[in-house]
C-alpha cells in the first residue's frame, strides 16, 4: 500500500528526534471492531510490528476505552504501556496503576451498570462493567440506529443522575466518572514524564480526537515533533479524516504502516 508507505516515511522523519514514542489505540485500528468485543484479536502482523517497534522506539504504548490488563491481554506484548479505560489505568511492567480520584466513583457506576442491565432488555444491548467506567454496546442488535436512541433515553437520566459523564462512540455509549482525563491528558502524561520530543499516534475513533488535538496543541506550543493518524475505515466518523495530519486505510492500512515504519526504524 503505498499510502501506507508515505505515512511510515513521514512517522519515520518526525521519530528521528529522540526520546520517541509510538501512541496507538486498539479497536479498529490494530484490532478488527467485531461484536462481541470479547471476540476481538490482534493481528498477528500487528502484534510483530509493535514488538519490533518497541526494540527501537524510546516508548511504544497502547491506549484505549479496554481495561488496560483486557489491553495488555489482547495485544500480548509486554515491552508495551497499556494505558486503559482512555486514560483512567495504565499497566506497565506488570502493575497496574489506576486514578484514585476515578477509584471514587466505582460504587456509582456500579450502581448504573445494575440498572441498565434491569431496564433494558433489548436482545443484543450488552452493559460491559469495565470497574472504572461502563460501555453499553449496541452492535449486536438488529436495528442499531433505533436501538441507540432507546439505550440514550435509558443511559442519560440514569448516568446523569449518579454524576457520570456518557460519551458516545462506534456502536457504543461510554460512561465515565465526572474527572478530565482522556486520552489526551493520557497522551500528555506519557509524553511529560518520558520526555518525548517526537510522537506518532494512531487512533480511528471519536476518543482519539482527544489524543490527536492535544498531541497537535503540543506540537504548535512547545515543539513536539508529531504525526497524527487516523483510521479510515467504512464506520469512520467524519472528524477523524479532518483532525489527522495523514489517514490510513483500515486496519489493513495500519498494519502495513506499521510493518513498513519497523523495516524503516528497526
Ligand atoms: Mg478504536
Amino acid at each position: 500500500m503505498t499510502q501506507s508507505n508515505d505515512v511510515a516515511e513521514r512517522a519515520a522523519t518526525v521519530l528521528l528526534h529522540r526520546p520517541a514514542g509510538l501512541l496507538t489505540d486498539i479497536d479498529g485500528t490494530i484490532s478488527r471492531v467485531t461484536a462481541p468485543p470479547e471476540a476481538a484479536t490482534v493481528e498477528p502482523a500487528a502484534r510483530a510490528a509493535l514488538a519490533r517497534l518497541a526494540t527501537v522506539l524510546d516508548v511504544v504504548a497502547v491506549v484505549s476505552g479496554r481495561s488496560a490488563a483486557d489491553a495488555r491481554r489482547l495485544v500480548a506484548v509486554p515491552e508495551l504501556v497499556y494505558i486503559g479505560n482512555h486514560g483512567l489505568e495504565r499497566w506497565h511492567g506488570g502493575q497496574v496503576t489506576a486514578s484514585p480520584e476515578a477509584m471514587r466513583f466505582r460504587d456509582r457506576m456500579a450502581r448504573v451498570a445494575a440498572q441498565m442491565r434491569a431496564t433494558v432488555t433489548l436482545a443484543g444491548v450488552r452493559v460491559e462493567d469495565k470497574d472504572l467506567t461502563l460501555s453499553i454496546h449496541y452492535r449486536e442488535t438488529t436495528d442499531p440506529a433505533s436501538a441507540e436512541e432507546l439505550v440514550r433515553a435509558a443511559l442519560v437520566p440514569v448516568a446523569t443522575a449518579e454524576g457520570l459523564v456518557v460519551r458516545p462512540g462506534r456502536m457504543v455509549f461510554e460512561v465515565r466518572p465526572p474527572i478530565t482525563v482522556n486520552k489526551g491528558t493520557a497522551a500528555r502524561d506519557l509524553i511529560q514524564e518520558r520526555g518525548l520530543r517526537s510522537v506518532v499516534f494512531v487512533g480511528d475513533d471519536v476518543t482519539d480526537l482527544d489524543a490527536m488535538s492535544e498531541i497537535q496543541r503540543l506540537a504548535i506550543e512547545q515543539g513536539l515533533h508529531a504525526l497524527t493518524v487516523g483510521v479510515v475505515g467504512p464506520e469512520t466518523p467524519s472528524e477523524i479524516a479532518q483532525q489527522a495530519d495523514v489517514t490510513v486505510d483500515g486496519v489493513d492500512g495500519v498494519i502495513a504502516f506499521l510493518t513498513a515504519l519497523a523495516d524503516r526504524l528497526a
